[in-house]
């Protein structure tokens, strides 16, 4: 039996989207988006998909609260603390960096879904992974189940993999995504098939080599990381990224945000300009959802 309570988030929502481009006509590429962003506007895109086994497995074992990680403009605290509240469990969220004078948008929404805020310095925060401080976190705070942060891990992955299924993914020749900590990637290419290539937009600096242990050797042949990607770094944006979102909007009604999924279809869409994918190529671009972290941006910036 399933502990959680159905309609945590709104699956059905999930559409997949064909675009409508001249570009992609021009090229002979069919492109479509599977439209995570519409699942919930808070447990938002792929954060449900790598939480769902986290909370399956604290209802479980009777634990009564979440501990997770995250940033001032963390997706995946937001999720965490509004699922927590869904499946009727309380959460803790360690922030990294000093408290601000003035609350972001993202930990503001967190406190409203009942999370506890803990803000520890960068050294403290740096220890998330240490098992030492783990064990001292969970006997601080009563034995939470603890979630690594961006919902990585075993978990993470494996619910990760589901993502596929709202789809008729066999079809497609290349599935893109976003790449923050690579677990949604990793799930993606755990369900994919052999005929498929998988593609990875890391947004942060420096991301070279992804060899996570659940991935044979054989599916990794399969994926291609693009570094290269990321406008200057994590949360880094330019005047040209803001720009090209707008005009998608407009062109397609589809709604990014400057972190994950705007680097994602500016780099797809350049991808495509300069030929990188054979005539006939079908492609799924996962829509990741994140759209919340526009709110550190300047009212009115973007159209949507
Ligand atoms: C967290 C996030 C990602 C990155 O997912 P990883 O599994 O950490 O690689 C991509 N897109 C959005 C919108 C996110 O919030």
């Amino acid at each position: 039996m399933d502990l959680l309570p159905e309609n945590m988030v709104q699956l059905s929502a999930a559409v997949t989207q064909p675009l409508q481009l001249t570009l992609l006509h021009t090229h002979g590429i069919a492109l479509d988006v599977l439209r995570l962003d519409k699942i919930d506007p808070v447990i938002s895109g792929n954060k449900w998909f790598k939480l769902q086994y986290y909370l399956r497995s604290a209802l479980e074992n009777g634990q009564q609260h979440l501990l997770t990680f995250g940033g001032a403009w963390s997706n995946h605290l937001v999720a965490t603390a509004c699922a927590a509240k869904k499946a009727g469990l309380s959460s803790i969220g360690i922030v990294r960096g000093e408290q601000p004078v003035v609350l972001s948008a993202t930990l503001r929404t967190a406190i409203e879904w009942g999370m506890q805020l803990v803000f520890v310095r960068r050294e403290v925060y740096n220890q998330k992974n240490d098992p030492a401080f783990i064990e001292q976190l969970a006997r601080t705070y009563h034995h939470p189940c603890i979630i690594p942060a961006g919902g990585e891990g075993e978990a993470g992955i494996k619910g990760a993999a589901e993502i596929l299924r709202l789809t008729n993914s066999s079809y497609y020749s290349h599935i893109i995504c976003a790449v923050g900590t690579g677990t949604l990637l990793a799930g993606l290419t755990l369900a994919s098939q052999p005929h498929q290539q998988l593609m990875g937009i890391p947004v942060l600096k420096g991301f070279h080599h992804w060899r996570p242990a659940d991935i044979s050797g054989a599916n990794l042949k399969r994926v291609h990381i693009l570094p290269d990607h990321h406008f200057g770094g994590y949360a880094k944006k330019t005047e040209a990224l803001l720009d090209f979102m707008n005009g998608l909007y407009k062109e397609t009604g589809i709604p990014t945000d400057f972190v994950y999924t705007g680097k994602l279809f500016f780099s797809v869409i350049d991808l495509i300009k300069k030929n990188y994918f054979p005539t006939q190529s079908s492609l799924l671009v996962i829509h990741s959802g994140g759209l919340q972290g526009n709110d550190s941006l300047p009212p009115g910036r973007l159209i949507f």
